[in-house]
């Protein structure tokens, strides 16, 4: 078994008064796709916002590579090599595609040509400001400016979200194309079929708890009724 990038023990966390996490553990291996699962406002965000230090982590542990990411300033957890693709599409809206992705370039094999060959309509679109772009070409615009950072763990939150068919699949075919390429990867979105063709293994959340971590193939029906609602 490959040995594990990040690490995430028992952590709790808190809006205010309010509690959000109750104990989340998961482990995302090197060059695993790990699928982060359940219902709406279980924790999934919660827990990828303590992740990137977005959010401060009240007990419990983050490390990645062996590295304890709590006890960072977080602009230098993010520089260790997290890339996150966050809910909602972000990028410069004024600058241009070429612009947006040269701002996120960190030196490794993800550079220009690399992301427009796993998304051509981004080098149709270089010269365009990125607000003019489609709701689909900005996601891989976003997803792009991730990988130009050169991470060694891709958190993709959502990525597929609100987007048509036709342009679901072309972010799902270039996930698939990412995982073969041996990037890890750690995934929330509300697809459980596309998720299960992609995923290594699968960890659940419940109420701000992990409940269920397996494979896909061990994901039955009454589990993913259970867990999931579908
Ligand atoms: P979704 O699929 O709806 O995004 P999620 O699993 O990502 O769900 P979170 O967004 O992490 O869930 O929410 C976990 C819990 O924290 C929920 O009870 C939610 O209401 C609460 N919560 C989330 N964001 C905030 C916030 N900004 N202020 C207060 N409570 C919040």
């Amino acid at each position: 078994m490959s040995r594990p990038l990040l690490e995430v023990e028992d952590i709790t966390a808190f809006y205010g008064a309010s509690q959000a996490l109750f104990g989340v553990s998961l482990v995302v291996r090197q060059g695993e796709a790990l699928a982060l699962m359940g219902r709406n406002g279980m924790g999934k965000t919660t827990t990828i916002a303590c992740i990137m230090r977005m959010m401060q982590v009240r007990s419990g542990g983050v490390r990645l590579a062996g590295r304890d990411l709590l006890r960072l300033p977080s602009f230098r957890a993010a520089r260790l090599g997290l890339g996150l693709v966050p809910e909602g599409r972000r990028c410069f809206a004024g600058l241009s595609v070429r612009e947006n992705l040269i701002a996120a370039a960190r030196p490794g094999p993800w550079d220009m040509a690399a992301v427009c060959d796993l998304f051509p309509r981004l080098s149709e679109r270089a010269g365009q400001p990125a607000q003019t772009l489609s709701g689909g070409e900005q996601q891989m615009l976003t997803i792009a400016r991730a990988l130009m950072t050169n991470p060694r763990l891709l958190l993709l939150d959502e990525a597929t979200e609100g987007l048509a068919p036709v342009v679901r699949q072309e972010i799902w075919a270039a996930v698939h194309r990412l995982k073969q390429s041996g990037l890890s990867i750690l995934l929330v979105d509300k697809s459980v079929a596309e998720l299960g063709r992609v995923a290594d293994r699968c960890v659940i959340l419940e109420r701000g708890r992990d409940v269920w971590t397996g494979t896909p193939g061990d994901l039955t029906a009454d589990l993913a009724t259970g867990y999931l609602g579908v």
